[in-house]
């Protein structure tokens, strides 16, 4: 049974539809990449998984029906999210940041500094005072303190200097290597996406086009439905 059961989800922005049946299934402990031009509702899709926005369809996590949960639930049931911009509390330090998502598991603030040790050496600086590179470091912190079962993140990387995207593109394959957790990740590069995802998923026009291997993405199907 996948950890993640998507089938057939549809979603609207009042009378504006905008997922036409999106069918995506992830793993315990597999890594999926979720890909697609701009517009084509990758972004909605994690809205929905996480109860954002209300959907219809087959949205199941662990076995468990999605549909009528709200995002605290669906966050308690063990889905993390690292959203697009970044998200922190830009006010409290990067310490009370990394503190206020805690939950217990594994994944502890020692272990997110040996991942990221730039968080630790900032540990008493407000988060408003941080990089662009270091406050998407802190997000995905804070995402890690929930101890996820699945641990989604949405253009994780985007508008980020090429060295500081290196470091967490290889943080998040030891995220992958050194713990059971589930990912999804949503991204427009297929060789950082290849890194850690074994399999993607692509959308156009709110729907699945295309699912299989990491591998089996040719640069034919990447050109045709992301455009690069
Ligand atoms: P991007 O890479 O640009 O973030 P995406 O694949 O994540 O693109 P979505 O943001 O999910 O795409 O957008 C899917 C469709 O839903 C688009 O047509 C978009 O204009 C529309 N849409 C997204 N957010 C809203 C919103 N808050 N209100 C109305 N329409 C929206």
């Amino acid at each position: 049974m996948s950890l993640l059961q998507v089938e057939g989800l549809e979603a609207s922005y009042g009378a504006s539809q905008a997922l036409f049946g999106v069918d995506l299934k992830v793993g315990a402990g597999e890594a999926v990449a979720l890909m697609g031009r701009n517009g084509m509702g990758k972004t909605t899709t994690v809205r929905a998984i996480c109860r954002m926005i209300p959907s219809r369809g087959v949205l199941r996590f662990d076995g468990q029906d999605l549909h009528n949960l709200p995002s605290h639930r669906a966050a308690r049931l063990g889905i993390g999210l690292v959203p697009e911009g970044r998200r922190c509390f830009r006010d409290l330090t990067v310490a009370e940041n990394l503190l206020a998502a805690a939950r217990p598991g594994p994944w502890d603030r020692a272990r997110v500094a040996d991942l990221f040790p730039r968080l630790e050496e900032r540990a008493g600086q407000v988060a408003a005072s941080l990089s662009g590179g270091e406050q998407q470091m802190l997000a995905i912190g804070r995402a890690l303190m929930t101890n996820p079962r699945l641990m989604i993140l949405d253009e994780a990387t985007e508008g980020l200097a090429p060295l500081v995207r290196a470091e967490i593109w290889a943080a998040l394959g030891q995220v992958r290597g050194a713990s059971g957790m589930a990912l999804l990740v949503i991204d427009k590069s297929v060789k950082e996406l290849a890194q850690v995802a074994d399999r993607a998923v692509l959308l156009e026009r709110g729907k699945t086009v295309w699912a299989g291997n990491m591998d089996a993405l040719t640069p034919d199907i990447t050109e045709r439905f992301v455009g690069v």
